[in-house]
């Protein structure tokens, strides 16, 4: 799970798998067409966040213990899958 507590409201829980399984970048969704390449049966059930970086100040960058470290997930984003467990 990943707690997110935003300004002024309580804090909100997002799972991992399904934040892996969103991930919006160019090895998990073809930049042409829109259409996710990743094969999200394959995503472990298991999978954890193992590292995070701030991006600017717009965004957040996961590392997940697949190996998956070019997702970048802007702080709208996030704030729009709220509550997806
Ligand atoms: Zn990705």
């Amino acid at each position: 799970m990943l707690e997110v507590t935003w300004r002024d409201e309580e804090p909100r829980r997002l799972g991992v798998r399904p934040l892996r399984c969103a991930c919006a970048c160019a090895g998990c969704v073809d930049e042409m067409t829109g259409v996710r390449t990743l094969d999200v049966n394959a995503v472990p059930e298991d999978i954890a966040i193992t590292d995070m970086q701030l991006v600017g100040n717009y965004a957040v960058k996961f590392v997940f213990s697949d190996g998956h470290d070019t997702g970048i997930y802007s702080w709208d984003r996030l704030y729009k899958m709220q509550n997806v467990t």
